[in-house]
């Protein structure tokens, strides 16, 4: 089977997904981009997380025909290519329905700098791109546009798209970048608007990312600011 790393990474990812709550049902999709085969593992449309096996992840060419797989490949498939195009220095997309996330996007609000946790997606606030209908080209474009090199980007009324140098790492952002949407809701939901992270702030939370841990994944995501 061609690109079985990928294709089980992406079955397991889904997994993770549903018991980490950052999705639910059938909702959101994952990808993994092997750049030197050239190839994307994409998870299949409308598929329970619990059923995937690594054969039923597809796996299609940059422009979106199939190599390989029996299943049709996510609605949302056009997106994770779009990202791929626009962010050469990332090879996996996540995109998640998580519940404190989606919230902040239907109120159609940028997620701002509530935590140091926000510098993981490279910016000091996470933009929501406008809304589109689900698996369409416009709400690719509309992602990628609102992203702007973003590794995070908020789709309104829908949820969340994260990316990284692999599914960890965009499955990492995820969970991180939910986490900080649920702190301010809370804050709002207090009835005060939180005291913000200072761009300098947040600019240190950047470098000590970019030595934090056992520097596998946070450092990816901050691989650029590390030089501040
Ligand atoms: P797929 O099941 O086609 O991946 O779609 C789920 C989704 O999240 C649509 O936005
Ligand atoms: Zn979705």
């Amino acid at each position: 089977m061609i690109l079985e790393r990928e294709r089980t990474l992406v079955a397991d990812y889904g997994r993770r997904l549903i018991a980490a709550g950052l999705t639910s049902g059938t909702g959101g999709n994952l990808s993994v981009y092997d750049r030197q085969a050239g190839l994307v593992a994409v998870s299949p449309s409308g598929m329970e997380y619990d059923a995937i096996r690594p054969e039923d992840v597809t796996v299609l060419n940059p422009d979106g025909t199939v190599a390989d797989g029996q299943r049709k490949p996510s609605s949302e498939a056009p997106m994770h290519l779009l990202f791929y195009q626009a962010r050469p220095d990332r090879s996996a997309v996540a995109h998640t329905h998580s519940p404190a996330v989606t919230a902040l996007a239907c109120l159609r609000l940028p997620l701002p700098a509530v935590s140091f946790l926000v510098a993981l997606s490279g910016r000091d606030e996470i933009p929501c791109a406008p809304y589109r209908d689900f698996g369409g080209p416009e709400l690719a474009q509309a992602a990628v546009e609102a992203a702007d090199g973003c590794d995070a980007v908020l789709l309104a009324n829908h949820g969340l798209v994260a990316l990284g140098k692999d599914l960890p790492a965009a499955f990492q952002l995820a969970q991180e970048i939910e986490f900080c949407a649920d702190i301010y809701l809370r804050c709002l939901a207090a009835g005060r608007e939180p005291v913000l992270l200072t761009a300098d702030e947040m600019a240190r939370a950047r470098k000590r990312f970019g030595t934090y841990g056992q520097g596998e994944t946070y450092a990816d995501h901050t691989k650029r600011d590390t030089a501040l």
